[in-house]
Protein backbone atom coordinates (compact mmCIF):
# COMPACT_ATOMS: atom_id res chain seq x y z
CA UNK A 1 0.00 0.00 0.00
CA UNK A 2 2.90 2.64 1.06
CA UNK A 3 4.63 1.66 -2.65
CA UNK A 4 1.04 2.74 -4.58
CA UNK A 5 0.69 5.88 -2.37
CA UNK A 6 4.35 6.55 -3.33
CA UNK A 7 4.28 5.75 -6.61
CA UNK A 8 1.11 8.02 -6.88
CA UNK A 9 2.90 11.30 -5.69
CA UNK A 10 5.91 10.59 -7.87
CA UNK A 11 3.48 10.87 -10.77
CA UNK A 12 1.89 13.49 -9.39
CA UNK A 13 5.09 15.41 -9.60
CA UNK A 14 5.72 14.16 -13.02
CA UNK A 15 2.35 15.24 -13.94
CA UNK A 16 3.28 19.45 -12.11
CA UNK A 17 7.08 19.51 -13.88
CA UNK A 18 5.06 18.60 -17.31
CA UNK A 19 2.31 21.32 -16.79
CA UNK A 20 5.61 23.81 -15.71
CA UNK A 21 7.01 22.93 -18.96
CA UNK A 22 3.90 24.44 -20.92
CA UNK A 23 1.67 21.17 -21.11
CA UNK A 24 -1.49 22.79 -20.70
CA UNK A 25 -4.36 19.91 -22.14
CA UNK A 26 -5.68 18.72 -18.39
CA UNK A 27 -6.85 15.75 -19.94
CA UNK A 28 -3.66 14.70 -20.85
CA UNK A 29 -1.58 15.75 -16.90
CA UNK A 30 -4.60 13.69 -15.57
CA UNK A 31 -4.29 10.78 -17.54
CA UNK A 32 -0.26 10.81 -16.64
CA UNK A 33 -1.05 10.89 -13.41
CA UNK A 34 -3.31 8.12 -13.46
CA UNK A 35 -0.87 5.64 -15.54
CA UNK A 36 1.74 3.02 -13.52
CA UNK A 37 4.99 4.26 -15.53
CA UNK A 38 6.74 2.06 -13.38
CA UNK A 39 4.77 -1.28 -14.71
CA UNK A 40 5.64 -0.74 -18.47
CA UNK A 41 9.36 -0.90 -17.86
CA UNK A 42 11.84 -3.81 -16.31
CA UNK A 43 10.98 -3.70 -12.44
CA UNK A 44 15.18 -2.70 -12.36
CA UNK A 45 14.03 0.62 -13.81
CA UNK A 46 10.71 1.19 -12.03
CA UNK A 47 12.61 3.68 -9.66
CA UNK A 48 13.33 6.01 -12.57
CA UNK A 49 9.85 5.18 -14.06
CA UNK A 50 8.62 8.69 -12.78
CA UNK A 51 11.86 11.35 -14.13
CA UNK A 52 11.25 12.63 -16.91
CA UNK A 53 13.51 10.77 -19.12
CA UNK A 54 13.37 7.70 -21.93
CA UNK A 55 14.19 4.33 -20.51
CA UNK A 56 15.94 1.19 -22.23
CA UNK A 57 12.59 -1.59 -23.20
CA UNK A 58 15.16 -3.87 -24.94
CA UNK A 59 15.65 -4.73 -28.66
CA UNK A 60 17.37 -1.29 -28.59
CA UNK A 61 14.46 0.63 -28.05
CA UNK A 62 13.16 3.27 -25.73
CA UNK A 63 9.61 4.21 -23.83
CA UNK A 64 9.75 7.96 -24.53
CA UNK A 65 10.28 10.78 -22.37
CA UNK A 66 6.87 11.62 -20.46
CA UNK A 67 7.03 15.12 -21.94
CA UNK A 68 7.03 13.96 -25.20
CA UNK A 69 4.23 11.58 -25.11
CA UNK A 70 2.13 14.66 -23.55
CA UNK A 71 3.48 16.93 -26.17
CA UNK A 72 2.72 14.59 -28.98
CA UNK A 73 -0.66 13.56 -27.37
CA UNK A 74 -1.98 17.44 -26.91
CA UNK A 75 -0.68 17.90 -30.62
CA UNK A 76 -3.01 15.50 -31.68
CA UNK A 77 -6.19 17.49 -30.07
CA UNK A 78 -7.84 14.34 -28.56
CA UNK A 79 -11.76 14.05 -28.12
CA UNK A 80 -13.83 11.43 -26.19
CA UNK A 81 -15.67 10.03 -29.35
CA UNK A 82 -11.83 9.44 -31.31
CA UNK A 83 -10.28 6.39 -32.93
CA UNK A 84 -6.64 6.68 -32.84
CA UNK A 85 -3.84 4.66 -34.49
CA UNK A 86 -0.56 5.20 -32.87
CA UNK A 87 2.68 3.45 -34.79
CA UNK A 88 5.34 2.40 -32.62
CA UNK A 89 3.69 0.52 -29.10
CA UNK A 90 7.02 -0.13 -27.55
CA UNK A 91 6.24 -0.44 -23.99
CA UNK A 92 2.63 0.35 -24.46
CA UNK A 93 2.86 3.96 -22.34
CA UNK A 94 1.60 6.32 -25.03
CA UNK A 95 -0.99 3.63 -26.25
CA UNK A 96 -2.17 3.54 -22.02
CA UNK A 97 -2.05 7.23 -21.86
CA UNK A 98 -4.15 8.13 -24.73
CA UNK A 99 -6.72 5.22 -24.22
CA UNK A 100 -7.97 7.68 -21.14
CA UNK A 101 -8.56 10.43 -23.45
CA UNK A 102 -10.05 8.45 -26.57
CA UNK A 103 -12.50 5.88 -27.45
CA UNK A 104 -10.39 3.35 -28.73
CA UNK A 105 -6.65 2.79 -29.44
CA UNK A 106 -5.46 0.86 -32.13
CA UNK A 107 -1.13 0.41 -31.47
CA UNK A 108 1.16 -1.22 -34.44
CA UNK A 109 5.20 -2.84 -33.32
CA UNK A 110 7.39 -3.91 -35.67
CA UNK A 111 9.15 -5.99 -33.12
CA UNK A 112 6.93 -9.19 -31.97
CA UNK A 113 8.80 -9.22 -28.10
CA UNK A 114 7.25 -5.72 -27.90
CA UNK A 115 4.31 -6.42 -28.93
CA UNK A 116 3.75 -9.33 -26.78
CA UNK A 117 4.95 -7.45 -23.51
CA UNK A 118 2.47 -4.69 -24.25
CA UNK A 119 -0.22 -6.86 -24.41
CA UNK A 120 0.58 -8.75 -21.82
CA UNK A 121 0.38 -5.45 -19.83
CA UNK A 122 -2.83 -3.94 -21.52
CA UNK A 123 -4.83 -7.37 -20.25
CA UNK A 124 -3.05 -7.36 -16.52
CA UNK A 125 -4.04 -3.68 -16.62
CA UNK A 126 -7.44 -3.94 -18.04
CA UNK A 127 -6.54 -1.45 -20.29
CA UNK A 128 -9.40 -3.19 -22.81
CA UNK A 129 -9.69 -0.36 -25.30
CA UNK A 130 -6.63 -0.79 -26.81
CA UNK A 131 -5.76 -3.25 -30.15
CA UNK A 132 -2.34 -4.28 -30.28
CA UNK A 133 -0.79 -5.65 -33.84
CA UNK A 134 2.38 -6.78 -35.00
CA UNK A 135 3.58 -5.11 -38.21
CA UNK A 136 5.30 -2.52 -40.02
CA UNK A 137 3.53 0.78 -39.35
CA UNK A 138 4.08 3.25 -41.78
CA UNK A 139 1.46 1.39 -43.93
CA UNK A 140 -0.99 1.48 -41.26
CA UNK A 141 -4.15 -0.29 -40.63
CA UNK A 142 -6.36 -0.48 -43.48
CA UNK A 143 -9.20 -2.62 -42.64
CA UNK A 144 -9.95 0.43 -39.19
CA UNK A 145 -9.37 3.23 -40.76
CA UNK A 146 -10.26 6.14 -41.35
CA UNK A 147 -8.44 7.62 -37.81
CA UNK A 148 -9.44 10.41 -36.18
CA UNK A 149 -6.03 10.97 -35.26
CA UNK A 150 -2.45 9.19 -36.07
CA UNK A 151 0.30 9.59 -33.48
CA UNK A 152 3.85 8.14 -34.89
CA UNK A 153 6.32 7.23 -32.27
CA UNK A 154 9.67 6.63 -34.20
CA UNK A 155 11.32 10.00 -37.37
CA UNK A 156 10.41 9.04 -40.78
CA UNK A 157 11.99 10.43 -43.76
CA UNK A 158 9.03 11.82 -45.09
CA UNK A 159 4.98 11.54 -43.58
CA UNK A 160 4.06 8.45 -44.92
CA UNK A 161 1.72 8.55 -47.98
CA UNK A 162 -0.60 5.46 -46.47
CA UNK A 163 -0.90 7.43 -42.82
CA UNK A 164 -2.84 10.72 -44.76
CA UNK A 165 -4.99 8.18 -46.83
CA UNK A 166 -5.73 6.83 -43.63
CA UNK A 167 -6.80 10.19 -42.03
CA UNK A 168 -10.52 10.98 -41.32
CA UNK A 169 -11.56 14.34 -42.84
CA UNK A 170 -10.58 16.67 -39.71
CA UNK A 171 -8.26 14.22 -38.33
CA UNK A 172 -4.95 14.85 -37.15
CA UNK A 173 -1.70 13.52 -37.56
CA UNK A 174 1.92 14.07 -35.38
CA UNK A 175 5.06 12.72 -36.71
CA UNK A 176 8.37 13.11 -36.15
CA UNK A 177 10.69 13.59 -39.54
CA UNK A 178 14.14 14.05 -40.20
CA UNK A 179 17.23 12.30 -39.77
CA UNK A 180 18.62 11.92 -37.05
CA UNK A 181 19.89 15.09 -35.51
CA UNK A 182 17.83 17.27 -37.61
CA UNK A 183 14.13 15.67 -36.56
CA UNK A 184 10.72 18.21 -36.60
CA UNK A 185 7.61 16.77 -35.11
CA UNK A 186 4.86 17.83 -37.39
CA UNK A 187 1.28 17.81 -37.25
CA UNK A 188 -0.75 16.91 -40.67
CA UNK A 189 -4.30 18.50 -40.87
CA UNK A 190 -6.51 16.78 -43.29
CA UNK A 191 -9.29 19.52 -43.88
CA UNK A 192 -11.02 17.49 -46.75
CA UNK A 193 -10.41 14.62 -48.63
CA UNK A 194 -7.91 16.11 -51.12
CA UNK A 195 -6.47 18.61 -48.77
CA UNK A 196 -3.51 18.54 -46.11
CA UNK A 197 -2.79 21.46 -44.15
CA UNK A 198 1.13 20.62 -42.66
CA UNK A 199 2.75 22.90 -39.59
CA UNK A 200 6.25 21.81 -38.10
CA UNK A 201 6.10 22.21 -33.88
CA UNK A 202 9.23 21.47 -32.54
CA UNK A 203 12.68 20.09 -33.08
CA UNK A 204 12.44 16.69 -31.47
CA UNK A 205 14.90 13.38 -30.92
CA UNK A 206 13.19 9.68 -31.69
CA UNK A 207 14.68 6.55 -32.98
CA UNK A 208 14.13 5.58 -36.90
CA UNK A 209 10.60 4.45 -38.19
CA UNK A 210 11.57 1.44 -39.74
CA UNK A 211 9.49 0.12 -43.10
CA UNK A 212 8.17 0.43 -46.32
CA UNK A 213 7.42 4.12 -46.19
CA UNK A 214 10.25 4.58 -44.01
CA UNK A 215 13.95 4.17 -44.09
CA UNK A 216 15.55 1.03 -45.22
CA UNK A 217 16.17 -1.61 -42.35
CA UNK A 218 19.73 -2.54 -43.47
CA UNK A 219 20.78 1.39 -43.10
CA UNK A 220 19.81 2.14 -39.61
CA UNK A 221 19.40 -0.72 -36.70
N1 LIG B 1 5.30 4.64 -27.68
C1 LIG B 1 6.32 3.83 -27.07
C2 LIG B 1 6.18 3.74 -25.58
O1 LIG B 1 5.33 4.42 -25.00
O2 LIG B 1 6.92 2.94 -24.99
C3 LIG B 1 7.72 4.26 -27.42
C4 LIG B 1 8.07 4.00 -28.81
S1 LIG B 1 9.76 3.89 -29.23
C5 LIG B 1 10.32 5.52 -29.03
C6 LIG B 1 9.53 3.71 -30.99
C7 LIG B 1 9.00 2.36 -31.40
O3 LIG B 1 8.69 2.41 -32.78
C8 LIG B 1 9.99 1.22 -31.21
O4 LIG B 1 9.44 0.25 -30.37
C9 LIG B 1 10.22 0.70 -32.64
O5 LIG B 1 10.42 -0.70 -32.70
C10 LIG B 1 8.92 1.11 -33.31
N2 LIG B 1 8.93 1.19 -34.77
C11 LIG B 1 9.88 1.70 -35.61
N3 LIG B 1 9.47 1.60 -36.88
C12 LIG B 1 8.24 1.00 -36.86
C13 LIG B 1 7.29 0.62 -37.86
N4 LIG B 1 7.49 0.83 -39.17
N5 LIG B 1 6.13 0.06 -37.46
C14 LIG B 1 5.88 -0.16 -36.16
N6 LIG B 1 6.74 0.16 -35.17
C15 LIG B 1 7.90 0.74 -35.52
Amino acid sequence: MREVDERQKERKCLSEELAAQGIRDKMVLESICTVPRHMFVSPELADYAYYDAPLSIGQGQTISQPFIVALMLEAMLPSRADRVLEIGTGSGYAAAVLSHLVHRVYTIERHAELAKEAYARFASLQYDNITVRVGDGTKGWLEESPFDGIIVAAAGPTIPKSLKEQLAVGGRLVIPIGEEGQQKLMRVYRSSSEEFLEETLCHVRFVPLIGEEGWAEKMRS
